[in-house]
């Protein structure tokens, strides 16, 4: 089972590696955006995590709502409304128990992805975060590792892809050739739950 203490240290492990990837970030928004996607997650999880620890909420469900909230509140961009939307939508199909299965959070961060998928109109193979969503979730049922894996190889699967979603779409195919932003920061939300599961 999944506990509240298990969401807390997802938060705040997605948190350190942004801080520490940031550079990376913007540097990789830079030739297909407008090199703020670093910056804008690091200001997003910091607030999350100093909302966390402020407000102590005791479910999983009231963790990612209020995690969602605050990206919403605090990140410029594209970005910020769509990580918002996954995190309190994820949080709002968890609803009020204090502990939840790893089957009830893979039918819920289903829930969150599709709700993105509905919020920006992106599909799988449009160069986004969804590319290293989908087949993250679709992965969860073998387990925490396996989501990770599959995340990343979304995320470099990104690069010989053309944008259609975005400010980066707005390159037509001057945008191939470059790894997207989003679906690399989504790696680093996945990879924050093998880490809160200490794999
Ligand atoms: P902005 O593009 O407003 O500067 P960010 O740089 O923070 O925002 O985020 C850019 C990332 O957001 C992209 O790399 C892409 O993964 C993601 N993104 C942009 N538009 C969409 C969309 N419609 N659906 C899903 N993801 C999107
Ligand atoms: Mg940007």
């Amino acid at each position: 089972m999944l506990d509240a203490d298990f969401f807390r240290r997802w938060m705040t492990a997605t948190a350190a590696s942004v801080d520490r990837e940031a550079e990376r970030l913007t540097a990789l928004d830079s030739p297909i955006g407008d090199a703020d996607h670093g910056s804008n997650l690091q200001r997003g999880f910091t607030a999350v995590a100093a909302a966390l620890e402020k407000e102590a909420p005791q479910t999983p469900g009231a963790i990612l709502t209020l995690a969602g909230r605050q990206l919403i509140s605090t990140v410029g961009g594209a970005s910020g409304p769509l990580y918002g939307t996954l995190l309190r939508r994820t949080g709002k199909a968890l609803g009020d128990p204090g502990e939840v299965s790893e089957d009830q959070f893979a039918q819920a961060l289903r829930a969150g992805v599709d709700a993105v998928m509905t919020l920006g109109g992106a599909a799988p193979g449009d160069k986004t975060m969804i590319d290293a969503l989908v087949p993250a979730v679709d992965a969860l049922g073998d387990g925490f590792a396996a989501a990770r894996a599959a995340a990343e190889e979304g995320a470099l699967a990104t690069t010989p892809l053309q944008a259609r979603k975005g400010r980066a779409s707005y390159l037509g195919e001057r945008s191939i050739g470059h790894q997207d932003p989003g679906a690399t920061s989504s790696a680093l939300l996945i990879a924050g739950l093998a880490e809160a599961a200490g794999e």
